[in-house]
């Protein structure tokens, strides 16, 4: 019995044999072809490339209707390299000028393609796993060699993988892939958004799982600890089958909750909202029992999009999200592209050191065509809805007043264009640097809510990259120098009496539910699979204990003591969700 920590990205345990998918290696056939047959060699690819085209409109469709329109665009960047002209032009010079096969061709020209993304930086990866995928898709349609295709399945499996494309992901069958280990990755990725959206239990960043278990081995997944266990004893598989049906009684428990409000046991009500990705997912916000949607990450629009989103393209994404919220808070943060989330344009123009770089509200504000687009989108489709304007990344005062001015210059566009708006949205900014956090005071005088987000909080404080899976263990928001800057910008918030919601993964984590209490967070905004969680347990405490919880915290100087901690106290409160 092996058991591996990693990174866990989707909820939930899964017990099955593994499936180990591996690189696919095709055996490319001869190189050459007789001269008279290169003709031939080019109509196979055409057919190939036909075939192609056609089973990726079917799974763009298939993820469309699973999991909305945004998720299946990521096929688009597939269709659009299909159908490229230039590509075309490639594949067709290779092989008539140099009489080779079809698979070769395709080999040859798409790895040629594939390094010059990998030449770029690391945040381009995405797009080289793209690639392979299509190479992948035409070697199958030519070689007629169809491997195990995940959407067919036959029976329950762990899928293991070094790495799985988007369209894997997207593709696999929920009902035969019980879980996901993936050597790679961080939170972020695009494995990680998909198996969320799709309630897949997901571990990543597990460096070598694929070199650790075998296919068929039986397998076990935590995807709440971030744990995966190979070979697991009789004992170990009986205990984490009573755990998850635990886990999965505890859920249904939760139902229960859903309309009720999320208040104290001494009666103080906190507020209680949902973050998402995908305009879809407000629907899930409300069925979770969220009150609202307090991070909507528009940059998700971006996501595997060739072109830049319109307008109108993001009048109707928020639109949509307004229908379904009514008169529910709905806070829509600009865009925040940048680092790990780029745009087309932005890949081509690669940075050395991509976190520390043109990201966020300094990329909006040197692409102010972009960033009023987005402004002008927002301010028509809030009206009649109970909307309000967050900034990313201000790291400095004059972001934020540039920021500011640039909403009032749309204002004024849109009054002078006769346009029906909204010019009376409040304007927020994330704290979610350092630098932010320490001079909250001065923000707090000129914002209407702060909205504090903790992955970029404890990036940049304990200088930890939050995706990078060889230093995960150091990422964590118990850290003392973390929870300093917490107090300092909840305690800057009452001062001012400006509101402060916590909408990073530490909100949505049930053990620093009691500590963001006590420290004085009456706002969580958390994804909707941990609203229910976070829920019960503001239902089961009262605000004198998260008090006395959050000033033995304040003693400790170590984030393993605070952990530790936590969990106990956690545990006294909600014994349920931790089966035992
Ligand atoms: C955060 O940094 O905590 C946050 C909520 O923003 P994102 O995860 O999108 O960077
Ligand atoms: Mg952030």
């Amino acid at each position: 019995m092996k058991m591996k920590k990693g990174i866990g990205v989707s909820p939930g345990v899964a017990i099955a044999p593994a499936v180990i998918l591996d690189t696919e290696e095709f055996d490319i056939p001869e190189r050459h072809v007789p001269v008279d047959h290169a003709q031939a060699e080019l109509s196979r690819l055409r057919k190939a490339t036909g075939l192609s085209r056609k089973e990726i409109q079917d799974l763009r469709k298939r993820t469309a209707e699973k999991l909305g329109k945004e998720t299946a665009s990521i096929f688009d960047f597939h269709l659009g390299m299909l159908d490229d002209k230039l590509l075309q032009k490639k594949f067709s010079d290779t092989i008539l000028g140099g009489h080779v096969t079809a698979e070769y061709a395709v080999n040859t020209v798409l790895r040629a393609y594939a390094r010059e993304f990998l030449a770029m930086p690391k945040y381009l990866a995405d797009r080289v796993k793209d690639i392979y995928d299509i190479e992948r898709r035409l070697l199958r349609n030519l070689i007629g060699q169809r491997h195990q295709s995940l959407a067919h399945l036959r029976r329950k499996v762990i899928v293991l993988a070094h790495d799985v494309t988007p369209s894997q992901t997207a593709g696999m069958d929920r009902d035969h892939v019980l879980g996901l280990a993936i050597d790679a990755g961080g939170q972020t990725s695009h494995t990680a958004i998909v198996a969320r959206a799709l309630g897949i239990p997901a571990v990543v960043g597990l460096n070598d799982i694929t070199a650790e278990a075998a296919g068929g081995e039986m397998v076990i997944i935590d995807g709440h600890r971030g744990v995966v266990i190979v070979d697991p004893d009789p004992r170990t598989i009986e205990e984490y089958e009573q755990y998850s049906r635990q886990q999965v009684e505890f859920i249904h428990s939760l139902d229960a909750l859903r309309d009720l409000p999320a208040i104290t046991k001494d009666g103080h009500e906190i507020t209680l909202l949902g973050n998402i990705e995908f305009p879809s997912e407000a629907a899930t916000v409300l069925e979770k029992g969220g009150q609202g949607v307090g991070l909507y990450r528009t940059e998700f629009l971006y996501l595997g999009a060739e072109t830049e989103p319109t307008e109108e393209d993001h009048y109707r994404a928020y639109r949509q999200v307004a229908d379904i919220c009514h008169d529910r808070p709905i806070v829509i943060r600009t865009l925040d592209l940048g680092a790990d989330k780029y745009t087309q344009s932005r890949a081509r123009v690669p940075e050395r050191n991509p976190f520390l770089g043109c990201r966020s509200i300094r990329f909006c504000l040197q692409n102010l065509g972009m960033f009023k687009t987005q402004l002008r989108a927002i301010l028509r489709a809030s009206i009649g809805a109970h909307v309000s304007i967050l900034f990313p990344l201000i790291t400095n005062i004059h972001e934020l007043r540039q920021a500011k001015t640039v909403v009032r210059d749309v204002m004024e566009d849109l009054e002078e264009e006769g346009i029906e708006h909204r010019n009376d949205l409040p304007t927020g900014m994330m704290v979610e640097t350092p630098s932010a956090a320490l001079q909250c005071e001065t923000f707090a005088q000129e914002v209407d809510f702060f909205s504090v987000g903790t992955n970029d909080l404890i990036q940049y404080t304990l200088a930890v990259d939050r995706a990078n899976e060889r230093v995960a263990s150091l990422f964590t928001a118990a850290h003392p120098s973390v929870l300093r800057l917490l107090k300092e910008i909840l305690r800057a918030g009452q001062r001012y009496d400006v509101p402060v919601s916590c909408c990073g993964e530490m909100a949505a984590d049930p053990h620093f539910t009691l500590l963001l209490l006590g420290l004085g967070l009456r706002i969580f905004s958390c994804a909707p699979p941990a609203i229910p969680n976070v829920k019960k347990i503001i239902r089961s405490v009262t605000l004198e204990q998260a008090l006395q919880v959050a000033r033995r915290v304040m003693t400790f100087t170590s984030d393993k003591e605070v952990t530790n901690y936590l969990r106990v106290e956690t545990r006294r409160v909600l014994p349920e969700a931790y089966g035992s």
